[in-house]
């Protein structure tokens, strides 16, 4: 019934992460996904990663079930299979694995808004931090990389890794945010997210850059992406220095990247009036006063990032053209084996963010 699917079929199983138990990741042996839908894809993944989302439970704080297919979401790798009504990539193809599962044609995803498509209920990506995945709605939402990965440097592919989340996630904080040139843009949250909101806001002609991060190398690598100030306090320290660096009106345009209830309560204090917040990190807590929102004009924005879209119009050919580097968040490499030291890693902030490479496990 499938292009392909009976032709390429394997039954050898694969190497998959599992969700043990809080604190412990594991990888175990498992059939390899098929084509259950005509929109589906297979995907032997090159590359996967650990998400700071992924940490959540991992560190106990999201209640999850014992021994359950895990949170990852983020990959690279070569197209295997297809199913019928995929037409836009074939086996053999070089592949984004955006974390979001697009239709391409509903009003969210017309406007550029997929994460929140309207054409379906499985929109977004688990259990990548595999061998072999089955990618959902993979017509509109696969974004083909030109050639092969032996066309580029580990470096560049790295790159392209981060275009499966963190980079549209940090774009979708600036877009949201509407910086726009010669602003002056506050990014809140120093990991791989934060990091790529700083790219983002110099993207989009940010004149004046301030991130807010306590760590050492986080504010280095930012420095590095193009922030012009950096400011390690946090609550009313942090927005006094916020307000010290703008001349005392505020960031024209703030990129929430945290989703804690100090996070989204700092954005509102150092947003000037009529500012946009872009938040994208999933909110925790109760957030801003609605009173402080009302009274300052603020705009609370964003959600959930838009990979697809930002890949194809503006992130891909970004990186191919050498203009961004977000590649440079994955500070340490992983073969699969050994996924439970790189979640622990970056728990314990080790690593900005830990890359996965399926490749050795797959012998
Ligand atoms: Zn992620
Ligand atoms: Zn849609």
């Amino acid at each position: 019934m499938f292009n392909g699917a009976i032709k390429l079929a394997k039954k050898c199983p694969m190497k998959e992460t599992i969700f043990v138990k809080p604190g412990l990741v594991a990888v175990q042996d498992s059939e390899k996904p098929k084509i259950k839908a005509a929109d589906d894809a297979i995907i032997h993944v090159l590359k996967t990663c650990v998400c700071g989302s992924d940490l959540w439970t991992y560190r106990g704080l999201d209640e999850k079930a014992e021994n359950s297919q895990n949170h990852g979401h983020e990959a690279i790798g070569i197209v295997e299979e297809t199913g019928s009504a995929v037409a836009t990539v074939k086996p053999g193809d070089f592949v984004i694995a955006p974390f979001t599962h697009g239709c391409g044609h509903c009003a969210a995803c017309l406007a550029g808004y997929e994460g929140s498509c309207l054409s379906h209920t499985d929109n977004f990506s688990r259990g990548v931090q595999a061998e072999y995945i089955r990618y959902q709605h993979a017509n509109w939402a696969l974004v083909k990389i030109p050639g092969q990965p032996s066309d580029y440097t580990p470096a560049m592919i790295n790159s392209f890794l981060a275009l499966s989340d963190v980079m549209p996630t940090g774009y979708h904080a600036a877009r949201t945010g509407n910086v726009q040139v010669g602003d002056t843009a506050v990014v809140i949250g120093d990991g791989a997210v934060g990091l790529c909101g700083v790219i983002s806001a110099k993207l989009r002609g940010a004149k004046q850059i301030i991130i807010m991060s306590r760590h050492e190398d986080r504010q280095k690598l930012a420095l590095e992406f193009g922030a012009t100030d950096v400011v390690a306090e946090r609550g009313e320290a942090g927005e006094k220095a916020v307000l010290d660096l703008t001349h005392g009106s505020g960031a024209d345009a703030v990129l929430e990247c945290v989703g804690s209830e100090q996070s989204n309560q700092t954005a509102v204090a150092i947003a000037r009036p009529g500012a946009h917040v872009g938040r994208v990190g999933l909110p925790h807590g109760q957030g801003a006063d609605p009173a402080q929102i009302f009274y300052k004009n603020v705009a609370i924005a964003g959600g959930i990032a838009s990979p697809t879209t930002y890949d194809k119009d503006i992130l891909l050919h970004a990186v191919l053209n050498g203009d961004i580097n977000p590649g440079k968040v994955f500070t340490k490499e992983y073969p699969l084996a050994d996924i439970n030291t790189a979640y622990q890693d970056m728990a314990d902030r080790k690593t900005i963010k830990a890359a996965i490479d399926t490749e050795p496990a797959a012998g």
